[in-house]
C-alpha cells in the first residue's frame, strides 16, 4: 500500500513537471511569435524541465509576453510612421498590421496599383471608379470588378492600414499622363514636398509585355552633357518608397489604361542609382521579392555611369542585373561626354570586374551603353576601342550586351548639348557590324517616346525645375 502511494506521488509529480514544461514551451513559442512578427529584441525566457525559473521577475513568460507586447505597441506608435506601406518589408507590414497573411494581401493590391484601403472599404459602393480613370477618359475598372480576389481585409486592417501613411496621398500624387503616338506612356508624379518626377511606360506590341523606367532622384550630379536631367542638376534624393510608388502608379495605368503589364523594369530615368545606392537596393529587392512586385532579377536592371569603382559593388547587393553607361572608352571623349568622371577607364572597369566575380552565374550577364552622339563617339576608332575594352569584361561575364542608344536630341540651346547632332543610321549600322563582328552580342535601341520628351535621356521635369536659390536650400535641407 505504501509503496503504491510513493509510485502514485512519483507518477503525479513528474506528470505536473511535464504539463508545466508543456505550457512553458506553448507560452515560449507564442512570445517568439509576437517578438519575431515585432522585431523586438528581448532576451528569451529560460525553460527549466522542473517548470522553475531562477529569475522569475526577469524570466516569467507571461512577463516577458506582456513586456514584448507592450514594447511591440511602443514600437508601432513610435514607427507611426514616416514610411507608407510600401516602403517597408514585408516583415514589417506584417509587424505593422499584425500578420503576415494581411500584409500579402496588401501586397496583391500593390503590385496592380490598388489601394487596399479602397479597395476593401465597405462603405464605397462598388460602382466608384479611381480617379485616374477620369484623367484618361476611360470607362475604366469598376470597384466591384476586383472585389474578391484574395483574401479581404478586416475593418481593424483597414484602421491600421489608414493610420499611415498613404501612398497615393503621402508619397506622391499622379500629376500629368502623356501619351506618344507609339504608346509610350510618360507619367509625372509629385512628391509630398512638391518636386516632381517622371517615369515612363514603353509597352512592346511584339511581346504583349512593357518596360518601365524609374527614377532614382530628382535631377542629377553627374552632369552628362548629352543629357536633360543632367543639365538639371541635383535637387535630392528618392527614398524607397518613392522609387517604389512610380512602380504603383505605372501598374495601375496599364491596368486601367489596358496597357501591357509590366515585366521589366530599368533605373534609367532621373538620376544616378549610385549616388543613392542604399535606397536603389532596398527598392531592387523589393521588385524581385515574389511576395511584393515579384519581378524576376533578370527582368531589373541598374543602370549607372559608374562615379567611382566602388559603386558597382553596392549596387550589385541588390540581386538584380547591372548595366554600365560606358559612353565613350577614350579617357578624353568620356570627359567631354561625362564631366564628372574622376577615375580611369581601366580602373572602373576594375571595379565592374570585381562586383561581378562575386556574383551568382545567373546574375553575371553585364550590359555596356553608348550613347552614340554624332561625330564624338561613333567613329571606326571608338567602335574599335570599345571591342578591346570589353574583353576582359567578356571572359569574367556569364553574357556581355552591348546596347547602342542614338542620342535623343534635347533641344538645348545653350553648353556642349547645343551642338550636339543625332548619329546618323549609318554610322549607327557601322558601329553594331564592327562589334558584331568581333564577336560583342551588340544592339541598337530604338528611339521611343521623343516627341513627348520621353525618350533616353530627354527626362527632366520643366514644370518642376527648381531655381538654383530653392536647389541650395532643399540640398542645404
Ligand atoms: S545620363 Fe544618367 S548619370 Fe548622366 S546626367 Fe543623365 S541621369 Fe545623370
Amino acid at each position: 500500500m505504501r509503496i503504491s502511494i510513493i509510485i502514485y506521488i512519483i507518477i503525479f509529480k513528474r506528470t505536473e513537471s511535464w504539463i508545466s514544461y508543456k505550457i512553458q514551451r506553448w507560452k515560449l513559442s507564442e512570445h517568439q511569435r509576437i517578438v519575431n512578427n515585432g522585431r523586438i529584441d528581448t532576451p528569451k525566457p529560460s525553460l527549466s524541465r522542473n517548470g522553475s525559473d531562477t529569475e522569475k521577475n526577469y524570466h516569467h513568460p507571461r512577463k516577458q509576453l506582456r513586456t514584448a507586447l507592450k514594447m511591440e505597441s511602443d514600437n508601432q506608435s513610435m514607427n507611426k510612421l514616416s514610411t507608407s506601406p510600401i516602403g517597408l518589408t514585408l516583415d514589417q507590414l506584417s509587424n505593422q498590421l499584425g500578420g503576415r497573411g494581411r500584409a500579402l494581401s496588401c501586397w496583391e493590391c500593390y503590385r496592380k496599383g490598388l489601394d487596399p484601403t479602397w479597395l476593401f472599404d465597405s462603405k464605397i459602393t462598388n460602382d466608384s471608379i479611381e480617379p485616374e480613370v477620369k484623367m484618361l477618359k476611360n470607362s475604366g475598372w469598376p470597384r466591384g470588378k476586383l472585389v474578391g480576389r484574395g483574401p479581404e481585409l478586416g475593418d481593424k486592417t483597414l484602421t491600421l492600414l489608414k493610420s499611415m501613411p498613404s501612398i497615393e496621398h503621402d508619397v506622391a500624387q499622379l500629376s500629368h499622363i502623356t501619351k506618344s503616338k507609339d504608346g509610350t506612356t510618360k507619367l509625372l508624379l509629385v512628391l509630398k514636398d512638391g518636386l516632381k518626377i517622371e517615369t515612363v511606360i514603353i509597352p512592346w506590341e511584339d511581346r504583349k509585355r512593357s518596360t518601365l523606367c524609374i527614377s532614382s532622384q530628382v535631377g542629377c550630379r553627374q552632369g552628362c552633357t548629352f543629357c536633360a536631367t543632367g543639365r538639371m542638376g541635383i535637387v535630392r534624393s528618392l527614398r524607397t518608397e518613392e522609387i517604389l510608388v512610380q512602380v504603383y502608379y505605372a501598374n495601375k495605368i496599364c491596368r486601367i489604361d489596358e496597357i501591357h503589364e509590366i515585366d521589366n523594369i530599368v533605373f534609367m530615368g532621373m538620376g544616378e542609382p549610385a549616388d543613392n545606392a542604399c535606397e536603389v537596393v532596398k527598392a531592387a529587392k523589393t521588385l524581385v521579392d515574389p511576395n511584393m512586385f515579384g519581378l524576376t532579377g533578370r527582368r531589373v536592371t541598374i543602370s549607372t555611369v559608374g562615379p567611382n569603382p566602388d559603386c558597382f559593388s553596392e549596387l550589385a547587393e541588390a540581386p538584380v542585373t547591372l548595366a554600365w553607361s560606358v559612353h565613350a572608352t577614350r579617357q578624353k571623349v568620356r570627359k567631354a561626354l561625362v564631366p564628372t568622371t574622376k577615375h580611369s577607364m581601366q580602373d572602373l572597369r576594375d571595379g565592374l570586374l570585381k562586383a561581378i566575380h562575386g556574383r551568382s552565374r545567373r546574375l553575371k550577364s553585364v550590359m555596356l551603353e553608348i550613347a552614340l552622339l554624332n561625330g564624338q563617339n561613333d567613329s571606326y576608332e571608338d567602335a574599335m576601342d570599345l571591342v578591346e575594352f570589353c574583353q576582359p569584361i567578356q571572359q569574367q561575364a556569364s553574357k556581355l550586351v552591348v546596347n547602342l542608344i542614338p542620342w535623343n536630341d534635347i533641344n538645348a540651346t545653350s553648353g556642349a548639348a547645343s551642338s550636339f547632332q543625332k548619329p546618323t543610321l549609318e554610322n549607327v549600322i557601322k558601329f553594331q557590324n564592327i562589334l558584331r563582328h568581333h564577336g560583342i552580342r551588340c544592339y541598337t535601341r530604338i528611339t521611343r517616346g521623343d516627341e513627348e520628351s520621353s525618350a533616353c535621356g530627354q527626362l527632366a521635369t520643366k514644370k518642376a525645375a527648381p531655381s538654383r536659390e530653392q536647389n541650395n536650400q532643399l540640398i542645404a535641407n
